[in-house]
């Protein structure tokens, strides 16, 4: 019998994640289908998690939160940053994972030896992605437009600054986790700040995904290696295929499976 899994969000109608995984179903020969589901009360995810029998889901804006609250167990670094994306039901159990940050590190350690970045933003995405890369021995500073955001950074021992006085020191990678760039055409940070951060690093990465932001072009005249957050969603996708599969491949394997998903 197949297994069902889906992707709740609001809105999710643009979602890649069942194109992705259910290539992967197709190219393993796993017996497992995916499909989406609109989800408008986060309170309501686990109930309906289980009435559609499903073995694994992910989850999206603006559920994260509530994934979280819907399992009966979290890893401890999902619990940490409050967002969880993978549900997995083992043994009557609701397990909750987050892949986005172990996803994005998978994709960054391909482009060099990084040991310190430079993160863009401080949003929800900033506050994950910089304690994951911590996590990994990466040293991390936090740049952001205003000061209100950076006092949970503060809190946790990053170095944050703002625009103001801000001087880019050398840093191995620098990261946009703003949403610059997504809607219009403007940069993270003004030009001057952002070409000087730039010239002194080894890589350049956006989590914006669907377009090539101006973050991006810059990076690009410097010849800077670079991903942007498609690279991102498909390393989540490989790794939370890896927990709906209960590791039965390995993440290599999955990848080729998974990655032509990027050309359809
Ligand atoms: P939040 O809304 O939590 O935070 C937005 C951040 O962007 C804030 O730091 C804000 O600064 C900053 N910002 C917004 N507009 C500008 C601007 N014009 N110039 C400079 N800074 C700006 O967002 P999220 O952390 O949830 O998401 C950030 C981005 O990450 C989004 O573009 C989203 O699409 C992307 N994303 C991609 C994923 C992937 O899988 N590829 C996964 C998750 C997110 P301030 O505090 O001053 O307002």
């Amino acid at each position: 019998m197949r297994e069902l899994f889906a992707i709740f969000g609001n809105p999710v109608h643009h979602s890649k994640s069942p194109l992705m995984h259910n290539l992967a179903f197709q190219k393993l020969g796993y017996p497992g289908c995916y499909t989406r589901r609109l989800l408008e009360d986060g309170s309501k995810l686990r109930e309906t998690f289980l009435n559609l029998e499903l073995k694994g889901a992910n989850i999206t804006v603006p559920h994260k939160e509530a994934a979280m609250l819907a399992a009966d167990e979290v890893e401890p670094f999902a619990a940490e940053v409050r967002a969880v994306n993978t549900l997995v039901l083992k043994n009557g159990k609701l397990y909750g994972y987050n892949t986005d940050a172990p996803g994005f590190y998978r994709a960054l350690t391909r482009l060099g030896d990084v040991k310190t970045a430079l993160i863009i933003g401080a949003g929800g995405t900033a506050r994950a992605l910089s304690l994951y890369l911590r996590s990994r021995g990466i040293d991390v500073e936090v740049v952001n437009r205003s000061a209100g955001r950076l006092e949970w950074f503060k809190q946790e021992g990053f170095v944050c600054h703002t625009w103001d006085g801000f001087h880019a020191e050398a840093k191995d990678a620098v990261i946009n986790n703003t949403s610059a760039g997504l809607e219009d055409e403007s940069l993270p940070m003004p030009k001057e700040l952002l070409d000087k951060a730039l010239s002194n690093a080894k890589c350049a990465v956006d989590v914006i995904y669907g377009k090539k932001t101006p973050f991006l072009k810059e990076a690009e005249k410097l010849n800077l290696p670079t991903f942007d957050g498609s690279e991102m969603l498909l390393q989540q996708g490989i790794i939370a295929f890896d927990y709906f599969t209960d590791h039965r491949y390995d993440l290599d394997e999955i990848e080729t499976a998974m990655r032509p998903f990027l050309q359809l």
